[in-house]
């Protein structure tokens, strides 16, 4: 880990530096539209959760790398720190509400190596949407209007802070191309996401990913699942991960203990679910730093994050 005692003078240069002050223009213009779209498209937004008895376990997905969760003891509780809302997502349409969102900040303490990748941070924020008896098609909808909503308002609205940061962005093509993984695994390898990322002129969806249990397992082709990621051209990888969901008791356990995991900790979660209170949905989570790291150019995300916290380097306030 690097270790510095005092701030040094590149540290002071990110907070007065003006190429900081366009990229936090663009965030948050990128946070204005991301509002008024999911307003518009009748979302209603929810309030963050930080602390809970459970979160995303984020495996058996291999690209998960998280060294552990982040814990407190409260009152002789055990709580958790947010890796991802995904399960009160859920939760969260048990009742009248039927499309949901949270900018929501997520912590995941991960391996060191990952504060080179450029694209990892162990604080973030996800932009965390869920729709109530939704199936893939309506979220590629609804995200690819997101997406090319905040391009066309960067462009126009943050038109002299790209100039400053010398970046210009095209407006991508709706539908957006469509992959699978298997398809991209053949064609360029294991490390398929890294290269035909950097291919790409325009953002594509990829779907099919063995991971966490709550991503839905199709019924009808047991091994292939109805889940996906969105990823960024000129090689700035993945921007979302999303999928239609496991709901039912018996098909939640299967793919828990599937996975080599403890029902224990899903005890209130599994409750409801046995209950038959979870209902069919489909949603999606991006990063809202790798978004901006995107529309900026930035070579590595640190560069968009006002307080960095890079995996491996060391926090100064
Ligand atoms: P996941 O469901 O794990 O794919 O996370 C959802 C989204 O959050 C990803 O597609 C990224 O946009 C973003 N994300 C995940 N992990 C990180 C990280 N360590 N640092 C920054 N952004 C992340
Ligand atoms: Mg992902």
């Amino acid at each position: 880990m690097k270790l510095l005692c005092t701030i040094d003078f590149m540290e002071i240069k990110r907070y007065t530096d003006e190429r900081m002050a366009s990229t936090l223009k663009i965030q948050s213009c990128v946070l204005e539209t991301v509002h008024r779209v999911f307003r518009e498209e009748g979302f209603t937004q929810i309030m963050p959760v930080i602390l809970s008895t459970t979160t995303d376990p984020l495996g058996p997905d291999p690209s998960a790398s998280t060294i552990k969760k982040g814990e407190i003891e409260y009152l002789g509780q055990k709580l958790v720190l947010t890796q991802s809302m995904i399960l009160h997502k859920q939760m969260a349409l048990m009742g009248k509400l039927s499309k949901i969102f949270a900018v929501s900040p997520c912590i995941r303490l991960e391996t060191p190596d990952r504060g080179a990748t450029g694209r990892h941070l162990f604080e973030f924020s996800q932009v965390d949407f869920e729709l109530g008896g939704a199936v893939m098609a309506d979220v590629f909808g609804l995200m690819e209007e997101v997406l090319c909503e905040v391009l066309k308002d960067v462009k126009t609205k943050c038109h002299r802070d790209l100039t400053l940061l010398g970046r210009s962005l095209l407006v991508p093509t709706i539908p957006f191309k469509r992959f699978t993984t298997h398809e991209l695994k053949e064609k360029y390898g294991d490390d398929w996401e890294a290269s035909a990322s950097k291919l790409a002129k325009e953002p594509f969806w990829v779907l099919c990913h063995e991971r966490e249990f709550y991503d839905r397992e199709d019924p009808k082709r047991p091994g292939h699942f109805l889940d996906y990621d969105l990823i960024y051209p000129e090689g700035f990888g993945e921007a979302l991960s999303g999928g239609e969901r496991e709901w039912e008791f018996d098909r939640l356990v299967k793919r828990i203990t599937g996975g080599g995991k403890s029902t224990e900790e899903y005890g209130t979660y599994l409750d409801l679910a046995k209950k038959g209170k979870l209902r069919p949905s489909a949603g999606g989570g991006f990063g809202v730093e790798r978004l901006v790291r995107f529309l900026t150019g930035a070579k590595h995300i640190k560069q968009v994050q006002l307080f960095p916290r890079v995996p491996g380097e060391e926090v100064h306030i």
